[in-house]
């Protein structure tokens, strides 16, 4: 799937563990803001909050090794939950 080491994946491997990924984290996203919507209903989302990039980070950490990638799954992760946020909303 990937050359070299897994901690520190070429471009090429980056971008394509980056796109096969896409689906599960943008799924994971939803259900995360599904998730607060129950517990925390009626408040703006808390758009650049630490502990939430925390947590998202924590939502893809199965899902690679190398730091650049799990960054970029998360904030992928973080804008799927907050779109899903704010079509709630509406
Ligand atoms: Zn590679």
């Amino acid at each position: 799937m990937h050359c070299g080491d897994p901690t520190h994946l070429c471009a090429r491997c980056l971008d394509d563990l980056f796109t096969s990924e896409l689906d599960a984290v943008r799924a994971r996203g939803k259900a995360w803001a599904d998730e607060l919507a129950g517990s925390v209903p009626g408040i703006d989302w808390p758009t650049g909050s630490e502990g939430l990039a925390i947590v998202a980070r924590l939502k893809v950490t199965d899902l690679g090794r190398d730091p650049r990638l799990l960054e970029r799954l998360a904030r992928e992760l973080l804008d799927a939950a907050h779109t899903r946020w704010l079509s709630r909303m509406s």
